[in-house]
């Protein structure tokens, strides 16, 4: 059996070789508490502030604004919710997307449930793209909090996020932005994106799962999500897990580095994916922006297939693939992002997300090629769906 194909990097990526050797004194000779005084302690401390200052140095703004989470659903509840609370006296209004990522859009919903706020979910045109002016015409002098994903996680669509920052500078309204997809992927300026609240998570950049990142614009209201120690200048409490905070600079100051070829090299490789597919796949259709969008992400729907049965067929041929969200598979419901973009219910059920990274190349894009024709004609034979 040849080596798998592993075409799933917007689930998760390896952690790179690099990033493993960062970490591994901080497993063994190094473990210190960085908030003991004595030396081991205090070698702790020092490689987390090193840490914060690479990932600074990568997001354009100050160590003191950087954060350590443990994944990036933590990052987006913290951002939302901590914003939300810090400022209930002030208003109690957000306003969304209707195809955020769930750490996003269950954060949301629960603060709608509990903690009285009302949220706006804004609709997407038929690439994902969120609409400006609803966005515009959603702003009440309630609204405090503007969320807004930088890219998408099942169909690669980049928002305009500098575009919506440039709508709020002049309300005073906060802007959050889910940046998970994007890192290493895009630029993480937060000052050309205008943000205030940026999350990401380390396993989409090549450091392990498990850890996360938040950037917090000096100034911002924030209440902290959880109670104990005064780490993280009390934002955030808990032990810091200082291998893999070691673990996520390294690997954001490599995919940093490492940004315009990998997304060249990908671009290219993921190009001609797409061009196969449609033309060799009749009734196959890109979801997403045709030009704004991640460069290794290639998302399709196919008519009359359904999407979990393609997911089998591809992994008994060594081809790992998702329809899309991790959440949505293992569940036959069709994806709220492919119905938020109109899609019908039956398209949006033969959908398949294709995301390359480091290790993907061109042969195996042509074994992909060769595959999935057969793959899609035997389901419509053997299991047609309407
Ligand atoms: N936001 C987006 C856009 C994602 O793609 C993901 C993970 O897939 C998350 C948030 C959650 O990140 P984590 O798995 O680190 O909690």
């Amino acid at each position: 059996m040849p080596e798998p194909i592993y075409l799933d990097h917007a689930a998760t990526t390896p952690v790179r070789p690099e990033v493993v050797e960062a970490m591994l004194p901080y497993f063994g000779s190094r473990f210190g508490n960085p908030s003991s005084i004595y030396g081991l302690g205090r070698e702790a401390r020092q490689a987390m502030d090193r840490a914060r200052d690479t990932v600074a140095a990568a997001l354009h703004c100050r160590p003191a604004e950087v954060l350590f989470t443990s994944c990036g659903s933590e990052s987006d509840n913290l951002a939302i919710k901590g914003v939300a609370y810090a400022l209930r006296d002030r208003g109690n209004h957000i306003v969304t997307t209707q195809v955020e990522h769930h750490a996003v859009l269950h954060t949301c919903e629960w603060l709608e449930r509990y903690a009285g706020c009302e949220v706006t979910y804004l609709p997407v045109d038929q690439y994902g793209t969120v609409d400006l002016a609803a966005l515009e015409a959603a702003l009440t002098d309630r609204t405090v909090l503007v969320s807004v994903m930088l890219a998408n996680n099942e169909v690669g669509t980049i928002q305009p996020l500098p575009a919506i920052a440039e709508l709020l500078r002049p309300r005073g309204i906060l802007f959050h932005t889910d940046a998970v997809q994007g890192g290493g992927a895009l630029d993480l300026d937060v000052n050309r994106l205008g943000v205030d609240l940026l999350s990401l998570s380390g396993h989409k950049f090549y450091a392990p799962k498990g850890v996360g990142i938040l950037y917090v614009r000096q100034g911002t209201p924030l209440l902290p999500q959880m109670q104990g120690g005064g780490q993280e200048r009390n934002r955030r409490a808990g032990t810091e897990n200082v291998p893999y905070i070691v673990g996520a600079a390294t690997a954001l100051q490599l995919a940093t580095e490492e940004l315009d070829a990998t997304n060249t090299r990908v671009a290219r490789l993921r190009d001609r994916l797409i061009e196969g597919v449609l033309e060799r796949i009749p009734g196959a259709h890109l979801t997403g922006h045709p030009t704004e969008r991640l460069a290794n992400n290639a998302s399709f729907v196919f008519e009359g297939v359904e999407g979990e049965a393609l997911l089998l067929a591809l992994d008994q041929l060594g081809i790992c693939a998702s329809t899309g969200s991790a959440c949505t598979s293992g569940s036959l419901e069709a994806s709220h992002v492919l119905k938020a973009m109109g899609l019908p219910t039956g398209l949006a059920q033969g959908s398949l997300r294709l995301s390359l990274g480091k290790g993907t190349d061109a042969d195996q894009i042509d074994r992909t090629l060769e595959a999935l024709p057969a793959v899609v004609e035997r389901l419509r034979a053997v299991m047609p769906v309407r």
